[in-house]
């Protein structure tokens, strides 16, 4: 078991067999596994001020592990370096959402992360 599909021929992530006895304990066991579940994308280097962090979340970890030279503790704030395609998406997907829908921008214009 990896903590990531993407990082299996990386052992930091390898957590154990999935055959172990308790495999939910290996995963919450797992000192990655909890740094990384306490990544906040405001935290990632040039997200701060980003209004799609909360559905972006700095991209896939897996960019941000090889982007940082696999460099685990600068890796947990390191945008992805698909940035320019995210934003780009988001910027043209959300108009769209918004026509079906104004509740969509009221909520991303609430989001406690939002730089107006
Ligand atoms: S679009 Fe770019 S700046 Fe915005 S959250 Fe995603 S990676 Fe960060």
């Amino acid at each position: 078991m990896y903590a990531c599909q993407d990082l299996i021929k990386e052992p930091l992530f390898k957590l154990g067999s999935a055959d172990d006895d308790n495999p939910q304990g290996l995963v919450d066991g797992s000192e990655v596994v909890q740094r990384l579940r306490a990544r906040r994308p405001g935290e990632n280097s040039g997200c701060e001020e980003c209004n799609y962090q909360m559905f972006c979340q700095g991209g896939c970890y897996s960019t941000s592990y090889y982007a940082a030279a696999k460099q685990f503790d600068a890796s947990l704030s390191t945008r992805t370096p698909h940035c320019e395609f995210y934003y780009s998406s988001f910027s043209r997907l959300f108009p769209l959402l918004a026509e079906e829908g104004a509740s969509m921008l009221e909520y991303i214009e609430s989001s406690p992360y939002t730089v107006n």
